[in-house]
């Protein structure tokens, strides 16, 4: 009898805070679920499927530009999440500063304006998705909904935040009301980390 082996070749990326830290906006209990079971089942899914494929020595970003089906699906819920989970500090960078609050008034007249747009993108988005804040090659922001696991990345885009708008996301603390569960999400994104991702986008330029 041979037993097969999956290659753990991704694992669970640690998060860069407590569980409980980012109470009272985001709960232990959601983060137990969210990062420990949801997150955890997409990343032990991803390494079963890539096992034996073309896909098995690829980094996590290839795989998502380049796979489809349950594949793409896996690859890029774990992408998300783990870049979703970055974003956030117990201690949060309140607002941004220097360029990319430039961008950000330029494109939406003020900061607030830029919540106001992407909480109702939140709210229109139909069923399971992400709301993303991404930047092209010259730095240029742009709102994007994805549905499902789908990736701003497969349409050459640099993902700064996103917003999680899949019902697991919220469920816990909110139930049906995904309006507060997006109001929570501003309380903890900290701008520093936002900041960062957007100074490597303009190295593009
Ligand atoms: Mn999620």
């Amino acid at each position: 009898m041979t037993t097969a082996t999956v290659t753990q070749k991704f694992s669970l990326a640690p998060l860069p805070y407590y569980k409980h830290s980012l109470e009272p906006y985001i709960s232990e209990q959601t983060i137990i679920f969210h990062h420990d079971k949801h997150l955890a089942g997409y990343v032990t899914k991803l390494n079963e499927l890539i096992s034996g494929t073309r896909f098995a020595d690829m980094s996590l970003e290839d795989i998502v530009k380049q796979s489809d089906g349950a594949i793409f699906n896996n690859a890029a819920q774990t992408w998300n999440h783990q870049f979703y989970f970055d974003q956030f500090s117990p201690a949060p960078q309140r607002r941004p500063y220097g360029p990319l609050m430039e961008a950000i008034n330029d494109t939406y007249g003020s900061l607030e304006e830029l919540k106001e747009h992407m909480n109702k993108s939140a709210l229109a988005l139909f069923g399971s998705g992400w709301v993303w804040l991404v930047c092209n090659d010259k730095g240029k922001l742009s709102i994007v909904s994805t549905q499902n696991a789908g990736n701003p990345l497969t349409e050459g885009l640099h993902p700064l935040l996103t917003i999680d708008v899949w019902e697991h996301a919220y469920y816990i603390d909110h139930r049906n009301a995904r309006a507060d569960g997006v109001k929570a999400f501003w309380e903890v994104l900290d701008w520093k980390v936002i900041e960062e991702r957007y100074s490597k986008c303009c190295k593009n330029r």
